[in-house]
């Protein structure tokens, strides 16, 4: 997941504020973390969020766990790369 201040930094660029409220709510509290990153309750939390701090807040909040579960799979594809160029590396293919 990107750190919160890349949330703030790619909010500002989208729409010209941070929603630090919406970024530091998700990520800052270790204990709630996974929870409040839990797809299922994207509506529930969105909800929530706008009835708080508006509409394009809501939207920021559904782009962060867009954000956070793209680079989750880079992450995860750059893993898969490596370990089959290793395994192949390691069984002589070329
Ligand atoms: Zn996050």
């Amino acid at each position: 997941m990107p750190p919160v201040a890349k949330h703030f930094k790619t909010s500002s660029e989208r729409t010209g504020k941070e929603y630090r409220e919406v970024h530091e709510w998700l990520d800052n509290d270790p204990e709630k973390k996974a929870e409040r990153h839990d797809l299922t309750k994207i509506y529930e939390y969105g909800k929530m969020i706008e009835e708080k701090y508006g509409e394009e807040a809501r939207n920021e909040y559904i782009r962060h766990l867009h954000d956070d579960v793209k680079t989750k799979f880079e992450h995860l594809q750059h893993d898969l790369e490596k370990t089959i160029a290793d395994t192949l590396a390691y069984f002589g293919v070329k």
